[in-house]
């Protein structure tokens, strides 16, 4: 519990570290962007080549902007849209994206029950979820394997909770994520959410996926675990937690007092 305590709080002022560097650096990239619209509206036909140019500064702008969205996303400072969502039909529209950009010697195998609650989430965000897994889990599965995405309905006692510092006992959606791809070592399974940290090649990851997954998360009041056997595979659970009418009020106050530690 100490251990998982001790995370706890290293993951909030990474997160606010992160924020305040993602905020500002955002500024700043407004600023470049604002000014190189206006030189490539400025530039005419015999300027062809600055204009090339500037297209190049715009395309690594935009790269940077996406990099600072997901650390704003891991702060949890980033907006969100909230409704009311159904997860399977979430998990059903993304696995369509995603099934066109895996390769076929990967199988997608969904178990999605029917009539689970609502959740109260950001579309956008729980879509972004699952395609950073996805692309993680295809990743870690160069020579093919399988991608199973399940979901079920679940209730936390106290004694889970117990165990879980940023659990609150209640009913949740779990939604379970697992590959059977080359899997991870304790000590990659230790860091796996920390911003920046990746095993990836320079170029090929930026260690911002799984740092803006748990912050999604944790901006949806629920919480994830991760599971891996090196050679075996890994899961993911992440526990949505369903929102009732009764529980709205306390919810709101949840919130409230989270922005005022911030
Ligand atoms: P990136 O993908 O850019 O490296 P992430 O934050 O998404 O950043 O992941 C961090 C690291 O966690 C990866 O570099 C990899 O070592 C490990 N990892 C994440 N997902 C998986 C997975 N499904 N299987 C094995 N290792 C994984």
């Amino acid at each position: 519990l100490q251990a998982q305590l001790a995370q706890s709080n290293k993951m909030e002022s990474l997160g606010r570290l992160a924020g305040g560097i993602a905020h500002d650096f955002n500024n700043v990239l407004h600023v470049i962007s604002g000014n190189l619209e206006m030189m490539a509206l400025r530039s005419n036909s015999q300027q062809a080549v600055g204009l090339n140019r500037i297209q190049t500064i715009q395309k690594s702008i935009d790269r940077a902007s996406q990099l600072v969205q997901q650390m704003l996303l891991f702060s949890r400072k980033a907006e969100s849209y909230k409704q009311s969502v159904d997860l399977n039909e979430e998990v059903e529209q993304t696995l369509h994206i995603l099934e066109r950009s895996v390769p076929k010697m990967i199988s997608i195998e969904t178990f999605l029950p029917d009539g689970l609650p609502p959740i109260s989430a950001d579309p956008v965000q729980v879509e972004q979820v699952l395609l950073n897994l996805g692309s993680n889990a295809e990743a870690a599965m160069p020579a093919g394997g399988r991608f199973i995405v399940e979901t079920s309905d679940i209730f936390l006692d106290h004694d889970f909770v117990r165990m879980h510092t940023e659990a609150k006992e209640g009913r949740y959606i779990c939604l379970s994520v697992s590959d059977t791809g080359h899997g991870m070592d304790d000590k990659t399974l230790n860091h796996v959410f920390d911003p920046f940290f990746t095993t990836k090649e320079i170029g090929k990851g930026t260690g911002l996926g799984l740092a803006s997954v748990y912050g999604i998360v944790r901006a949806h009041d629920g919480f994830i675990r991760c599971y891996s056997e090196p050679g075996k595979g890994t899961t993911f659970h992440i526990y949505w937690p369903v929102v009732s009418t009764q529980k709205d009020g306390a919810k709101q106050k949840g919130q409230m007092s989270h922005q005022d530690l911030e």
